[in-house]
């Protein structure tokens, strides 16, 4: 089972619900965690989310605990460029955690689109044996 975080920066919430509906074969199966505002639009597509606090109150922190525990697999975060964001020190100790723990991060449609392809790609290779 395949753990993922989920997380999109206001500027960016548009992508990311057309990401998660163009993607649903890789997401079906899965477990989604994702910071608060943004996992209520992924609901609202018939998605399962194990909902966490807003990102600008804590919910970067809180996935970024999860994944030092070793609980998410994957991060997708489809980060703003363009704008400020007040929790910008969560967001730069989640990148930075991700790294530690080796966990991939995507933050952007493509590379999310490749990260998720890779894994199913290895899953499948590890039934085969
Ligand atoms: P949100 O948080 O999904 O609650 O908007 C995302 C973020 O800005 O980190």
């Amino acid at each position: 089972m395949i753990n993922i975080a989920l997380i999109a920066h206001d500027g960016k919430k548009p992508e990311m619900v057309s990401f998660v509906v163009k993607n649903k074969r890789f997401l079906d199966g899965t477990t989604i965690y994702a910071t608060g505002t943004t996992g209520g639009h992924i609901e609202k597509e018939g998605f399962n989310v194990v909902r966490l606090l807003s990102g600008p109150v804590g919910g970067d922190a809180q996935i970024a605990a999860k994944l030092a525990e070793g609980t998410i697999d994957v991060v997708i975060f489809f980060r703003d460029p363009l704008d400020k964001h007040p929790h910008e020190p969560d967001v730069q100790m989640l990148m930075r955690l991700c790294d530690v723990h080796n966990i991939p991060l995507a933050t952007n449609p493509k590379s999310a689109y490749y990260i998720l392809k890779g894994i199913k790609h290895a899953l499948e290779e590890q039934k085969d044996k």
